[in-house]
């Protein structure tokens, strides 16, 4: 099924402003919040549609990408697609609603939401190492973590057993306390994180033996990562909630993919193109030649016409590394560097004295001749 088009999605022209996007935003995400709309499936699917047209399109950059490309315009081949969950979902309303982030709290009179706050496991960073061509073809690695894992022994809770993981008895499990003071102008009650439980509303009065309390244990996991073609050295990749677990329900954090290129034998990647130096002799160049460069996939056979100068580019086009997200493809380019023999035995040395004053081997740049500099000005235009 196509997917439809976010500004029909939130029912406002191409050309809305940011303040017109958000208004139109906030009046369905109210619409189809789930607090107001229990198991009803089509509207959580309206909530995390309207969710998802408000993240690209709230975002300028996204958005120009989105009003280019349409939905194939987003990292890695589209936009999230479905990939938001709620948790993402709530943590954009803090930019919708301003303040604390969940109005639905006085909106719909609290529920499961209320104060208590989620943990959030911190996040995992990693190196991956790629060879040229995996740059240019986009991979997919499966890469051992070392990480926090949720404690199995006690599902995450930290507690001993069922009887010891309870509701915190200083906040009534709500995560924060109602503290009232006296000041000179007057009683002022202030809310802040409950001290006993640190905010998650739960009390453990004997603690797990495997992870002491912690609700984590370390663990491994393979994660298959998608990386897309035409990443460069130091560029982050990120996959959110494959990061270290957190406790008690709460939400992973998130994987940080630290990109590193291995540098390839004999081709050198130059943005999208990729360059490598070609030697010939000087016969090969008077006399024209065929030769077997290497590319990043295979070999590839070139001719050398017959009269070629030093200096020479060729360019095997498509033959560079693409642009991340993009349909732009680099070049190879081919530099031809005419060999000068260092050292020459009897014969040769009797064979080129012969030539040296061959009328053909004095050299006579045309007036058409273009300098080397002005040859790779062009090529680079
Ligand atoms: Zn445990
Ligand atoms: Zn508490």
């Amino acid at each position: 099924m196509a997917k439809q088009d976010y500004y029909d999605i939130l029912g406002i022209s191409r050309n809305a402003d940011q303040a017109e996007i958000k208004s139109a935003y906030r009046k369905l995400a109210i619409k189809y919040h789930p607090d107001k709309n229990p198991d009803n499936k089509e509207a959580e699917e309206k909530f995390k549609e309207a969710a998802e047209a408000y993240e690209v399109l709230s975002n300028p950059e996204k958005r120009q990408r989105y009003d280019q490309f349409g939905h194939a315009g987003g990292a890695s081949g589209g936009f999230s697609g479905g990939g938001m969950n709620m948790e993402d979902i709530f943590s954009q309303f803090g930019d919708i609603f301003g303040g604390g982030g969940s109005p639905f709290e006085s909106f719909f009179g609290g529920g499961q939401r209320s104060g208590r706050r989620v943990s959030k496991g911190s996040n995992l960073r990693i190196k991956v190492k790629l060879t040229l061509s995996e740059i240019a073809k986009g991979a997919e690695k499966k890469i051992k973590v070392n990480k926090k894992v949720v404690c199995s022994t006690c599902d995450g809770t930290g507690a001993k057993d069922k009887s010891s993981f309870n509701t915190c008895r200083t906040c009534g499990g709500t995560g924060a306390v109602r503290r009232v003071t006296n000041t000179i102008l007057g009683q002022m009650q202030t809310t802040s994180t409950c001290p006993t439980c640190n905010g998650e509303g739960v009390e453990i009065s004997a603690k797990c033996t495997t992870c002491h309390g912690d609700g984590l244990t370390r663990g491994e996991e393979t994660i298959t990562i998608n990386i897309p073609a035409g990443v460069s050295e130091g560029m982050q990749l990120s996959m959110s909630g494959k990061g270290n677990a957190a406790p008690r329900g709460g939400i992973p954090g998130d994987l940080i993919i630290l990109i590193e290129e291995i540098p390839h034998e004999t081709l050198k990647r130059d943005g999208t193109n990729v360059i490598y130096d070609l030697y010939i002799n000087f016969v090969d160049a008077a006399l024209g030649t065929n030769v077997e460069v290497p590319t990043i996939d295979g070999k590839a056979k070139i001719k050398i016409d017959s009269g070629t100068q030093g200096g020479k580019i060729l360019r095997l086009k498509g033959k560079g590394v693409p642009e991340v997200n993009s349909y732009h493809k680099g070049d190879q380019l081919v530099y031809v560097n005419v060999w000068t023999p260092k050292a020459l035995s009897p014969d040769e040395k009797e064979l080129l004295e012969r030539l040296r004053n061959s009328p053909n081997f004095k050299p006579q740049p045309g007036r058409n001749e273009k300098s080397f500099f002005e040859r790779v000005k062009e090529y680079f235009e």
